[in-house]
């Protein structure tokens, strides 16, 4: 296994000719990032934004313009993918049609001077640890399984072989709601038992959030931030992470900070005086997560939401109620009892779980940070 580290990672494509200049940015742009030996970290970003461009050029697929890769502090900037060791699986991942799985891994156990005993034990616990059966993965031909078979043997073999570093494009996204659950809790399990240093691409929230032991988030070819889960949701970087981590996504207010107050939602709310130290005067915006509200039955001084829609998630005992605050949508959770009659509310932010930025620019000016548990 190594630690993965990238400096200033830069690359360009050159967009087909006719390809209209609003196209976003193509490529990388400066990336630095650091895993650790055995660490995972998920790539999450809209599409288009590099993430398979960064494990292609990780992989050495394609190369790198500028900067450096190193793994275990050796550059394999200008390395062919062979000699890097890593293993990938992609989405549309397509075993060689009629290869079957001895001829692969013989030559790998080979190489590696493994007894049989070593090599049938490895064949074993990874087989079963995939749920596949350990004919499936040694014998039968891949055109003859199904996708969710090939997909977890392609994975298997992956493993098996010991890579230095294991990249994942969207290994599951083609499987079904079920089976991707139960394949994800697998591939986990091998990853941390076996200590693999991964990168796993996905564009599910949720995948990411389960799979990474961080979370790196991706915009237009650069790296917006890497960190874990809480970092991501207590601390962005920016307005771009905040909405991006978090379902139903952070509330985004237009506010003014006047006289030690802020103006926001139609309502003038005394601001409590680390906000009015911390803050700038003037325009800005508020975040609040649907969480980060005190909920009023009666509008009183707060800002007035008309309720259009209530979502009650029975499994989580919560519910989240839905209205428009001067024409943006805002989500507020509430009990799961909350009544059916209530079409009006006041809404109050906890100041201590608010995020402001700029009325402008992304950058966050003041964010909650993550709470201490004990
Ligand atoms: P993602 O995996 O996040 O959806 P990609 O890494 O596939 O994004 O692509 C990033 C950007 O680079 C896109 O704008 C895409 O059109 C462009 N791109 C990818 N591969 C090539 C290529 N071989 N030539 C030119 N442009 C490319
Ligand atoms: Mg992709």
């Amino acid at each position: 296994m190594a630690g993965v580290r990238l400096e200033n990672i830069t690359k360009h494509y050159i967009p087909p000719v006719g390809t209209p200049d609003s196209h976003p940015i193509s490529g990388l742009m400066d990336i630095s990032l650091s895993i650790a030996d055995g660490e995972t970290v998920s790539v999450v970003g809209p599409s288009g934004c590099g993430k398979s461009t960064l494990l292609k050029v990780i992989a050495g697929l394609e190369f790198a313009d500028e900067g450096r890769i190193l793994y275990n502090h050796v550059d394999v900037t200008r390395m062919a993918p062979q000699a890097r060791g890593v293993g990938m699986v992609f989405q549309d991942y397509a075993l060689y049609p009629s290869k079957e799985g001895e001829d692969n891994l013989g030559y790998y156990f080979e190489v590696r001077k493994k007894t049989p005993e070593e090599k049938e034990r490895r064949l074993r616990e990874t087989a079963e640890m995939m749920g596949i059966g350990f004919e499936l993965l040694m014998d039968r031909k891949v055109d003859t399984l199904s996708g969710g078979e090939k997909q977890r043997v392609g994975i298997a073999r992956c493993i098996v072989r010991e890579p230095n570093v294991f990249l994942m494009d969207e290994p599951i996204s083609n499987l079904d709601a079920k089976l991707r659950e139960s394949t994800r809790t697998e591939i986990k399990k091998l990853l941390k038992k076996f200590g693999i240093t991964t990168l796993y691409v996905t564009h599910d929230q949720q995948e990411a959030i389960f799979m990474g032991d961080r979370i790196a988030v991706m915009r237009l070819g650069r790296l917006e931030q890497i960190g874990t889960f809480d970092e991501l949701y207590y601390l962005p970087a920016n307005l771009f992470v905040a909405t991006l981590i978090g379902t139903p996504p952070l509330n985004v207010l237009a506010a003014e900070v006047r006289g030690g107050q802020l103006v926001v939602g139609g309502v003038t709310l005394p601001l409590p005086g680390e906000l009015v130290e911390g803050l700038p005067a003037g325009a800005l915006r508020l975040g609040v997560r649907p969480e980060g509200w005190q909920v009023d039955p009666q509008p009183g001084s707060g800002i007035v939401m008309q309720i259009t829609r209530v979502e009650r998630l029975y499994t989580e005992r919560a519910a989240f109620a839905s209205g428009q605050v001067g024409g943006v949508n805002v989500n507020v959770l509430v009990p799961l009892d909350f009544p059916e009659s209530l079409k009006t509310i006041g809404l109050q932010p906890d100041w201590t779980q608010a995020y402001f930025f700029g009325a402008a620019g992304e950058e966050a000016l003041r964010t909650p940070g993550v709470p201490e548990l004990f």
